[in-house]
């Protein structure tokens, strides 16, 4: 698995104001939707695109058409990343996945799952923060059910636990992130981190 950090000085002055806690959510959703469309440029570097000629009002020449993408945000948090995947590719399919986490044992459950026909197509898993790995993990195991051609994880900050277990699930699916923070706490949260990114996303 590769992983690869933004190191972007629009990306490090966004995600310092995101990581501010006296950012209210009005400007914390503005915020997580700059950086991901940051971010989402990068995770699409690699995208191969098909040949499509077209004629200029002077002559025809070549070319690119994107491949079918697919955005699958992880449910809520997730959410705050959509906006900016429709902005840069208006034609995205979505797929969503709700999983909660059980406060004691941190494993993620499943609560919802609704997925569109991933078959050939490349998936961009959203999800602020990989903090355990085990969300991440979970939706890549459900997403790759459905033989996509790739699956790239797009997250805001990750943790190292994080990055290694996803990496030990699923070599194959790279992720870019805008951080790679220190570790987590005996909660799961990401330290120096963002805090809880649903709730700061929704104010709740
Ligand atoms: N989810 C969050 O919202 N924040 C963390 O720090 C870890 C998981």
């Amino acid at each position: 698995m590769t992983l690869t950090v933004v190191d972007h000085p629009l990306a490090r002055h966004l995600l310092t104001e995101l990581r501010d806690r006296t950012t209210a959510p009005d400007r914390f959703r503005t915020l997580a939707k700059q950086l991901t469309a940051i971010l989402v440029l990068e995770a699409t570097r690699d995208l191969t695109t098909d040949a499509k000629p077209v004629e200029t009002p002077l002559e025809r020449t070549g070319g690119s058409e994107l491949p079918g993408i697919v955005a699958v945000p992880i449910l809520r948090a997730g959410l705050g990343m959509v906006e900016a995947v429709t902005a840069l590719f208006p034609g995205v399919g979505f797929g969503h996945i709700g999983l909660e986490r059980d406060e004691q044992t941190l494993h993620p459950s499943s609560y919802y799952e609704k997925l569109p026909p991933l078959g050939g197509r490349h998936v961009l898993l959203l999800d602020p923060m990989l903090a355990t790995g085990g969300s991440a993990i979970r939706a890549a195991n459900s997403i790759k059910e459905r033989a996509p051609a790739a699956v790239r994880m797009v997250c805001i900050v990750a943790a190292p636990e994080g990055v290694k277990a996803l990496e030990e699930a699923h070599p194959d699916v790279p992720v870019v992130a805008a951080a790679l923070d220190r570790e987590l706490n005996e909660r799961g949260y990401i330290l120096p981190g963002i805090g809880d990114f649903g709730d700061r996303l929704f104010g709740t």
